[in-house]
């Protein structure tokens, strides 16, 4: 109840970025909270627990690159591994890539071959869920490694957006739905 009342000073609308038309969550704000901060990491890592608090992942995803700020530590709170999933070419390692279309154009994805193991139960972490696209991109790179998705957690859903169709049946957590 603190942190649903927080949450919008703490996640500020920026009109008109990336470019005119868009409005673009800042969670910036958030961030430099410790208070704020800590009870977001919390709600997202109960995703990767049972209703008796066992964990039930192996592993957490997060996207490049404000993923990688929610999902690492939600990775420590579970005691579960990290993997990061990196736009082309940054990653050095053998990796599997899938395309997604974008509002214009496209983007690859990646994550390295080794990083999960076959049958290993992966949480996807984001910040932003809107229209899908990189979560169900994600999705697709843990089946390629022989991973499972056990569920998907985000900061924030756009839910004048399409992005829960991506999801599809999966578990899907939003610590706020806008
Ligand atoms: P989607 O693939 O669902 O269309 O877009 C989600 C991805 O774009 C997320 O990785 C997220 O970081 C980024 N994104 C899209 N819109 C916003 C926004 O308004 N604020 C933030 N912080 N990220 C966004």
């Amino acid at each position: 109840a603190w942190l649903q009342g927080h949450l919008d000073t703490l996640i500020r609308d920026i009109p008109d970025f990336p470019e005119p038309g868009v409005v673009f969550k800042d969670i910036t704000p958030l961030l430099a909270d410790h208070d704020g901060f800590s009870a977001v990491i919390e709600t997202l890592a109960r995703s990767g627990r049972d209703a008796d608090g066992a964990v039930i992942v192996d592993k957490v995803v997060g996207m490049e690159a404000r993923g990688f700020i929610l999902a690492a530590p939600v990775a420590l709170a579970l005691g579960a591994g990290f993997i990061p999933v990196r736009k082309a070419g940054k990653l050095p390692g053998p990796t599997h890539a899938v395309e997604y279309d974008l509002e214009y154009g496209s983007a690859t994805l990646e994550l390295h071959r080794d990083s999960i193991r076959e049958g290993e139960r992966v949480l996807i972490v984001d910040d932003v869920l809107a229209t899908g696209g990189t979560v169900a991109a994600t999705a697709k790179l843990i089946e390629q490694c022989g991973g499972r998705v056990a569920g998907v957690a985000v900061l924030m859903e756009l839910s004048f957006l399409p992005g829960r169709a991506a999801v599809g049946d999966l578990p899907f957590r939003a610590v706020k739905t806008v």
